[in-house]
């Protein structure tokens, strides 16, 4: 595909008319950090910690999770580096931890639910692991972000867990720094709530993947709907619409980290939907970088504005094919 093809774009790019715009890397595995710094990405968008738990008998330990992330941070020194904490729930399993069994694990205990419950432990051996990280070398870019919120309680509580463990390791004598800290915008009522959140955190990222899902109210994973699962639907362009308006009164930045940021197509809809990052699987991040470069910020506030009023997602899609 034309993306494949689209040389590494290695200095940060901006619009036509100077509005920078981050372009990161979703990163999955561990083989996936050396691609992400080759095509250019400026730094990590998406840093999925779930990874280190898959494929073994027992949660990685303190070290082992302290070890990843500073790997991370060495492949980019001078950028950011988005660590969610874990994940796990919903289409998210760990044989070994021994999940709820639910007859509805989407609107479950998945994400941050589980870290403030039941696997509070892990969450705070992760959280241990990220605040030693953020005290390495090159760790001032590390920033940590919670999955799934959908209440300003589990902002506040992670918030405290984040003191508390830092209060920990203080009184160990341990090395550690406070990270930015941000929340994972990926169910209606986060959109709902976003000025809040952006007053409460340093920053936002919009996850379309579970956001269309929950808007939808649309099984991410099930064929059958798959026609409502669009993030071009209007409804979700509106939730994504809320989520940067709230956050562009603070000091707040908004990103996005769902499948719909690495579409070149959609680009210039997201630039004027007000988004300052976005982030991507590593392969399409030279073809956004080259398209962000092409826009102009006033007529893609103007595309967003006409998007927002369509009525349903073919008219979305005819309007960006035009
Ligand atoms: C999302 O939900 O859009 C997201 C980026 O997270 P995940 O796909 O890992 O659930
Ligand atoms: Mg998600």
């Amino acid at each position: 595909a034309a993306t494949d093809a689209a040389p590494p774009v290695t200095e940060r790019v901006a619009t036509a008319d100077g509005r920078p715009i981050e372009v990161a890397a979703n990163v999955g595995s561990e083989a996936e950090i050396a691609p992400a710094a080759e095509r250019g990405a400026d730094g990590i968008g998406l840093f999925r910690t779930e990874f280190l738990f898959y494929d073994r008998e027992a949660p990685p330990s303190e070290e082992e999770q302290y070890e990843a992330v500073t790997a991370a941070l060495s492949a980019f020194p001078e950028d950011r580096v988005v660590v969610r904490t874990l994940d796990i729930g919903g289409d998210k399993q760990v044989s070994y931890l021994d999940l709820p069994d639910e007859s509805n694990p989407f609107l479950g205990r998945r994400g941050i639910r589980l870290s403030l419950d039941e696997h509070r432990d892990l969450f705070e051996t992760q959280l241990r692991a990220l605040l030693r990280a953020a005290a390495s070398e090159g760790g001032e870019g590390l920033a940590v972000m919670f999955p799934l919120v959908s209440r300003l309680e589990e902002v506040d509580a992670a918030a405290e867990a984040v003191e508390s463990v830092a209060a920990e390791l203080a009184a160990e004598g341990v090395d550690h720094a406070v990270p930015e800290l941000g929340a994972m915008v990926e169910t209606p009522a986060a959109a709902f709530l976003a000025d809040r959140l952006a007053d409460r955190l340093d920053f936002l990222s919009v996850g379309t993947n579970d956001l269309t899902q929950y808007v939808m109210a649309a099984d991410r994973e099930n064929d059958g709907v798959a026609a409502y699962h669009d993030p071009l639907h209007p409804a979700v362009l509106r939730a994504i619409d809320r989520t940067a308006s709230a956050a562009a009164g603070t000091d707040a930045w908004v990103g996005m980290c769902g499948e719909m940021a690495g579409d070149p197509a959609l680009t210039e809809l997201l630039v004027g939907l007000g988004l300052d990052e976005l982030s991507m699987s590593a392969v399409t991040v030279p073809a956004v970088k080259n398209r962000v470069r092409e826009i102009d910020s006033a007529a893609a506030r103007d595309l967003a504005e006409e998007a927002l009023a369509c009525e349903t997602r073919a008219k979305v899609r005819e309007l960006l094919d035009g």
